[in-house]
C-alpha cells in the first residue's frame, strides 16, 4: 500500500482490536497484515514472516492465498449467496454428507459461524432435552479447569480459565468444573496411574453432584489455550467409560484440532473416542469463510421428536449467518484440498519433527520444562526453575515471542495476561509446512531462548 501512515492512523484511531491492552501508542504492535502465500505473510511495511500460528489463532489450517477456495466461494455467491431459515443448500448438503463421511457414529450437521456459536447450540439443545425428555434432570453441564470453548456469555459460564470469566458474571447456572488432566502438574502425586487418576477425579464431580442432574461432559480434546494439553495415556477411555455409567452425553469440541490439526480429521480419532457431540470451526474453512458446525448423533437428533404433541418441540434456534453459502462451499475446497494434498499425513511426519526439534532445544534450553502436544500443534512451556516448575514471567515470554517476530518468524504463547497460563509457546504452523519450514521455527525459538534467557 502506498498510504501506510494513513493506513495504520485510521487503525490505531478506529480499531479496537481484540485483547488488547490500552497502552501507550508508540508501544502498540505496529503489524497490520497485508498479504499471505502459503505459510508466509507481509505486513503493511513490506516485511515478511513465516508464521508458526496459522493467522493468530490456529485457524488457516491449509494456508494462505488458496485461489481455488476463492474460486469456490465466488462461484457460489454468484450462483446464490444466501437463503436461510428451514430451507436446505446446495453446498450446505454436500458438505455435510462429506463431512460424515469422516465422522462415523455422527449424522447430523448444524451450521452456525463461529466457535462459541457452535457450543453454545450444544449447551441449548441439552438444555432443552433436560426440559423435553428428563423432566428437568439432566441439566448441569461439565466443563474442564483450563478448557476454553468461547466468549459468549453462555460459553464463559463453561471457562476453565477464571481470568477469562472474571467481571462478566451472573452467568447461566448449573455449569460445574472438572479438574484439568496436565500430567506436568499432577495434582494426584501418590496415585499410581495420572491418565485414570484425572479421568476418576470427573467420576467423583459427577457423584458429588448427582449423575442425573448432568447431561453434558464438554471437553477439548487437547487442551489448546490453556496449555497445549495433550490428555494423559488412558485418560480417554476411561472418561468415556465414565459417561456410558452416568448417561451423560459427551461433547467435545475441536474448534482447534478439527480439521487436522493432530494428523486424524479430528482430534478425538487419536483416542479412539466416541462423542454424543462435535463441534468445530477454525480450520473448518480455514478462514476463508466464516463457518462452524455442531455434528451430533442420530439418536440426540431423534430425541427432539419424543413428545410431537408438543408444538415447541424441535430446536428453536437459528443463526442468520448459518445460511450464507460462503461456508460451505469454502469447507467443501478445504476438505478437498486436505485429502489431495495428504495433509494428515504431512501433519503427523511435521507434527514428529517438530516435537522432536522442541525435546532437543528443551536439552539445551532449562526454561523449556515441557513440551507436548499432538500433530502440528505443540506446546512449550517455560519455566524460571526446573525443579519447581515455577513459571517463567510473563515478561521473559513475551520477550521471546517477540525476538522470533522481530526475526521474521511468528510463533504464539497461551493466553497473555492470565497468570499461570501465559507461559506456554504455541507452535501451530499450516499443516502444508515442510521439514524446512520446522527448522527455520524451532531455529528462531533457539535463537530467541538464548538471547532473552542469557
Ligand atoms: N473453542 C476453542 C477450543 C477455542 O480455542 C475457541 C477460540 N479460540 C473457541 C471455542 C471459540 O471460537 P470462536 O472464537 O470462533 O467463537
Amino acid at each position: 500500500p502506498n498510504d501506510i501512515a494513513g493506513l495504520i492512523e485510521a487503525d490505531r484511531a478506529h480499531v479496537w482490536h481484540h485483547l488488547s491492552q490500552h497502552k501507550p501508542y508508540e508501544t502498540i504492535d505496529p503489524r497490520i497484515m497485508i498479504e499471505g502465500r502459503g505459510m508466509r505473510l507481509w505486513d503493511a511495511t513490506g516485511k515478511e514472516y513465516l508464521d508458526a500460528v496459522s493467522g493468530g489463532v490456529w485457524t488457516v489450517n491449509v494456508g494462505y492465498g488458496r485461489e481455488s477456495i476463492a474460486n469456490a466461494v465466488r462461484d457460489q455467491l454468484v450462483k446464490l449467496n444466501y437463503f436461510a431459515g428451514s430451507a436446505g443448500s446446495e453446498p450446505g448438503a454436500r458438505f455435510a454428507q462429506k463431512l460424515i463421511e469422516k465422522m462415523p457414529g455422527l449424522t447430523r450437521v448444524y451450521y452456525s459461524n463461529s466457535g462459541s456459536e457452535a457450543n453454545e447450540k450444544v449447551f441449548k439443545m441439552v438444555r432443552q432435552l433436560s426440559a423435553q425428555v428428563h423432566g428437568g434432570k439432566k441439566s448441569k453441564i461439565l466443563y474442564r479447569e483450563r478448557d476454553y470453548h468461547g466468549t459468549t456469555l453462555g460459553v464463559l459460564a463453561a471457562c476453565g480459565q477464571p481470568q477469562r470469566a472474571s467481571h462478566y458474571g451472573p452467568f447461566p447456572e448449573g455449569f460445574v468444573e472438572v479438574p484439568h488432566c496436565l500430567e506436568y502438574r499432577n495434582q494426584y502425586p501418590d496415585a499410581p496411574h495420572y491418565g485414570i487418576a484425572a479421568a476418576n477425579a470427573i467420576e467423583e464431580v459427577i457423584l458429588r453432584e448427582g449423575p442425573d442432574t448432568i447431561g453434558l461432559l464438554c471437553l477439548e480434546p487437547v487442551t489448546a489455550g490453556g496449555g497445549v494439553i495433550a490428555p494423559p495415556e488412558g485418560y480417554w477411555p476411561r472418561v468415556q467409560e465414565i459417561c456410558a455409567k452416568y448417561d451423560i452425553l459427551l461433547h467435545i469440541d475441536e474448534v482447534v484440532c478439527g480439521l487436522g490439526r493432530t494428523g486424524t480429521w479430528f482430534g478425538y480419532q487419536q483416542y479412539g473416542v466416541k462423542p454424543d457431540f462435535v463441534t468445530m470451526a477454525k480450520g473448518l474453512a480455514s478462514g476463508y469463510a466464516a463457518i462452524s458446525c455442531t455434528v451430533t448423533t442420530e439418536a440426540v437428533f431423534e430425541m427432539f421428536k419424543n413428545d410431537p404433541s408438543d408444538p415447541l418441540n424441535y430446536f428453536r434456534d437459528i443463526s442468520t449467518f448459518g445460511g450464507c453459502l460462503a461456508g460451505p462451499a469454502a469447507a467443501l475446497e478445504n476438505m478437498r484440498i486436505i485429502e489431495d494434498e495428504d495433509l494428515l499425513g504431512n501433519t503427523t511426519r511435521m507434527g514428529e519433527r517438530l516435537r522432536a526439534n522442541l525435546l532437543a532445544l528443551q536439552e539445551k534450553h532449562a526454561a523449556i520444562g515441557d513440551v507436548r502436544g499432538v500433530g502440528l500443534f505443540q506446546g512449550a512451556e517455560l519455566v524460571a526453575d526446573r525443579t519447581t516448575k515455577e513459571p517463567l514471567a510473563e515478561a521473559k515470554v513475551q520477550a521471546v515471542v517477540a525476538h522470533c517476530m522481530k526475526n521474521g518468524v511468528i510463533i504464539g504463547a497461551t493466553n497473555r495476561s492470565l497468570p499461570g497460563l501465559n507461559n506456554t509457546l504455541c507452535l501451530s504452523p499450516a499443516l502444508i509446512a515442510t521439514a524446512d519450514d520446522i527448522d527455520a521455527i524451532t531455529n528462531a525459538i533457539d535463537a530467541a531462548l538464548t538471547e532473552v534467557m542469557g
